[in-house]
């Protein structure tokens, strides 16, 4: 049981100034969310990247852009191929103090720069629509906001963290998984800035989620002339995708997806080539072992041999994001800071994921959905709601003044889960 948090007279005047004008945050989202970063938009991801650096040079400490590998891809004709990303931008503030937290966040939306959703507008009073007005230039806002706020207490000299601001979260974070891990292995506790559900409630447990692409070879022949010479690898595909779909609903929470085929070419040729893209969620590492041996008990079965071979790419990289010990804490402990600012805090399990579950992976237990309130995200029908931009700058506020103060502990999710291993959290 933790107990009420209290604040002293410089939290309180700091959390009674939180910006409340409505007006002054819609033209906040206006300003960031007019310019379109899609994840594959590399222009618009660089010119958006000059605003957000402006913007988190405010604070002290170091403020840089690293750059990040390329992704690796297979392409429609069964190669592997490189598609550059943006950068991420990295700012480290007072690496040496004794509490280490980390905050992360994406710039990039799933809307294309072709995409005719482009514009913020506030479709009835104090609710915005937009493309990233939640998910998560939004977010973005309310992290900057709390940072600058706790900046001014002085109790902040008892934490450093590092804020992590990527440009392909919504692509699976191809780039920056290793920056993730890399930061989240030093850092006690994450902060990560997803939207809120509408109703305030956020995210508990989180699915693992893998993308696989699977090239399949066959063999090339005229179909008039010599038929069976040929090999179909549309057909081996097809029997491939009938087995994969069929393993839905035979282990519980594991779900398949067949997202994309690519391949073939004209209809007098039997096909040499299919390329059939999937995802697999699971609950817990268990889970992906078992889907990951099914996915190769099948190529086993429908592609191997008899003129046909295949290649897997691909994996988990997004590992499950389980209701561990740890991590409940820090549930238990966001939930105290809550409390104090008049919140109550409701977490529910979720099939998706984000740079919460990469977090988890590395050992660092986090709470991923301390963005504004909205919903309809990944749709023209994006909303944020404005009076939740204050009330959740307040909560991370009240987080970050928990942990500096010690009425959070925020070096006890990781001894929580040093326990659960058997080592010792100090080697
Ligand atoms: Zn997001």
């Amino acid at each position: 049981m933790i107990a009420n948090l209290i604040f002293d007279r410089e939290t309180q005047q700091a959390l009674d100034a939180v910006e409340t004008d409505r007006s002054i945050w819609r033209s906040r989202l206006e300003d960031w969310c007019s310019i379109n970063t899609g994840s594959r938009n590399l222009e618009g991801l660089q010119t958006f990247l000059f605003k957000l650096e402006a913007a988190f040079k405010v604070l002290p400490g170091t403020c840089s852009r690293r750059a990040l590998q390329p992704e690796a891809i297979v392409n429609a004709q069964g190669q592997e191929a490189e598609q550059a990303l943006s950068d991420s931008l990295h700012v480290v503030v007072r690496p040496e103090a004794p509490i280490k937290l980390v905050l992360t966040g994406h710039y990039d939306t799933v809307f294309p720069a072709q995409s005719s959703f482009q514009t913020v507008r506030e479709i009835e009073p104090g609710v915005v629509n937009g493309p990233g007005v939640a998910d998560m230039k939004g977010g973005l806002w309310v992290m900057l906001e709390a940072l600058k706020a706790f900046e001014k207490l002085p109790c902040a000299s008892q934490i450093g963290y590092e804020v992590l601001l990527s440009p392909d979260e919504e692509i699976g974070s191809p780039g920056s998984a290793a920056l993730l891990h890399e930061i989240g292995a030093r850092s006690d506790v994450g902060l990560t800035y997803e939207p809120a559900l509408a109703d305030g409630s956020m995210s508990g447990a989180r699915k693992g989620s893998g993308n696989f692409s699977l090239t399949i070879h066959g063999k090339a022949a005229h179909v008039g002339r010599a038929h069976h010479e040929g090999r179909s690898a549309i057909a081996a595909a097809a029997r491939f995708v009938a087995g994969l779909e069929a393993l839905n609903g035979k282990a519980s929470g594991v779900t398949f997806n067949t997202g994309r085929v690519d391949g073939g070419g004209p209809n007098n040729v039997v096909p040499d080539l299919a390329v059939v893209r999937f995802n697999v969620r699971v609950p817990d590492a268990a889970a992906a072992t078992w889907a990951q041996s099914e996915v190769e008990a099948l190529i086993g079965q429908y592609l191997s041999g008899g003129g046909i071979h295949a290649h897997l790419h691909g994996g988990f990289s997004r590992p499950p994001k389980p209701r561990t010990p740890a991590q409940e804490l820090v549930f238990a402990q966001v939930a105290a800071a809550g409390k104090a600012v008049g919140l109550e805090i409701v977490y529910k399990d979720t099939g998706g994921v984000c740079e919460g579950n990469n977090l988890a992976a590395s050992g660092c237990a986090n709470v991923d959905t301390l963005g504004p309130r909205g919903g309809l995200i990944h749709s023209d029908q994006e909303f944020a709601i404005l009076d939740s931009f204050p009330e959740r700058v307040r909560l991370s506020l009240a987080i970050l003044v928990g942990y500096a103060t010690g009425q959070l502990d925020a070096k006890a999710p990781r001894r929580l889960l040093a326990q659960e291993l058997g080592t010792n959290p100090c080697s």
